[in-house]
């Protein structure tokens, strides 16, 4: 697996320079992904700021290496072959609150974890985001999928991101510029584009709106149960497929017959099926598997092509 042996040596000679013992080679990724698979990270970095993140995106560009951000690692499938080129685990948490007007806004670097910002705003008496509570993950890869639930999105509470745009440099972007629709954006629909470098948010402006706390807990308590009531726990990636106009992929995968159905250490959840599970001896191929006979056995019985949520990362090229 690599780049040319020399430009590697060279390039990962001139990251361990620069970030010490944040950078290694070779690293494992599964540990650092919901659903606990996936092959090496050829170079792996630890940005522990916001400019950490922007100083080594912006070293890989100048070196000529690929890059791959990973903030929680939930909404992802890594390849058994692993990520070539730098993998960056995104950890810039700082946080900071301003008043402006009637609302409160929250500056949060993006890989800031999105539910325990959510409890901090409770915990503030500040509502909007309580939606986010259970949903695993960073600010960064809620602001790239339009991350969403219980009727809210991040739709509703961004005001603007901080992004390094490759070529361009820091940039801001309004709500509008994100063209947000359900669970994409300008940046997600990048995905496919394994040839164009990828932009980085650096971090989130969000708002929120003051309110009684113990209304706004009651509510973020009540979106809690009802995700631990649906949802299966374990190693997954949550909502594998979009919902599909006027169906939920769970319901179509359901009534296919798919619940339970396995391949390898890999099942579809029988509380939800929607929901793809790792039983500790999965490989991202059963992953992958699963989700083809899913998505023909969807196509061939209801005539629905269902779209992937999660992103396929890595080596998958056969
Ligand atoms: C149990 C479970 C429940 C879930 N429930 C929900 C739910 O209710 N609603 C929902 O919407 N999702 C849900 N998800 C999916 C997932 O948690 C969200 O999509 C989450 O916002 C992904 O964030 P992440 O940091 O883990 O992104 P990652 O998986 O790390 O990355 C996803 C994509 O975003 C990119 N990315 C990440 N950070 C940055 C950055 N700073 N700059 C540029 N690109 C970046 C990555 O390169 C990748 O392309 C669930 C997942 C699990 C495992």
């Amino acid at each position: 697996m690599t780049t040319d042996l020399t430009v590697y040596t060279q390039t990962a000679q001139r990251f361990a320079d620069a970030f010490g013992e944040s950078f290694q080679v070779n690293v494992p990724i599964s540990k650092y992904t919901s659903a606990r698979v996936g092959g090496s990270a050829e170079m792996m970095l630890i940005a522990k700021s916001a400019a950490d993140l922007q100083k080594a995106v912006e070293l890989a560009c100048a070196a000529n290496i690929r890059y791959t951000i990973i903030g929680g690692g939930s909404n992802i499938l890594v390849s058994d072959r692993g990520v070539r080129g730098l993998v960056i685990f995104n950890k810039a948490k700082q946080v900071q609150f301003r008043h402006s007007g009637a609302s409160v806004i929250c500056t949060a670097e993006s890989g800031m974890n999105l539910s325990s910002l959510a409890r901090m705003c409770i915990s503030k008496g500040l509502g909007g985001l309580e939606w986010a509570i259970g949903v695993p993950g960073t600010v960064g890869g809620a602001v790239v999928g339009n991350s969403g639930a219980h009727g809210g999105d991040m739709n509703d509470n961004l005001l603007l991101a901080t992004v390094w745009e490759p070529g361009r440099g820091v940039r801001t972007y309004s709500l509008e510029d994100m063209q947000y629709e359900y669970r994409n954006s300008v940046f997600k629909r990048e995905q496919g584009n394994k040839f164009k470098l990828r932009r980085v948010v650096l971090s989130a402006d969000l708002k929120f709106k003051p309110g009684s706390t113990d209304v706004i807990m009651a509510r973020a308590d009540e979106f809690n149960e009802k995700r631990k009531k649906s949802q299966p726990g374990g190693a997954t990636m949550g909502s594998m497929f979009k919902n599909p106009e006027n169906y939920y992929a769970g319901y179509l995968i359901e009534t296919a017959g798919l619940k339970g159905f396995r391949c390898g250490g890999a099942s579809i959840s029988e509380k939800h099926a929607n929901f793809f599970l790792n039983d500790g001896t999965a490989t991202a191929e059963d992953i992958r598997a699963l989700i083809a006979e899913a998505w023909h056995t969807v196509r061939d019985r209801f005539g629905v092509e269902m779209e992937l949520e999660v992103e396929l990362v890595g080596d998958w090229d056969y």
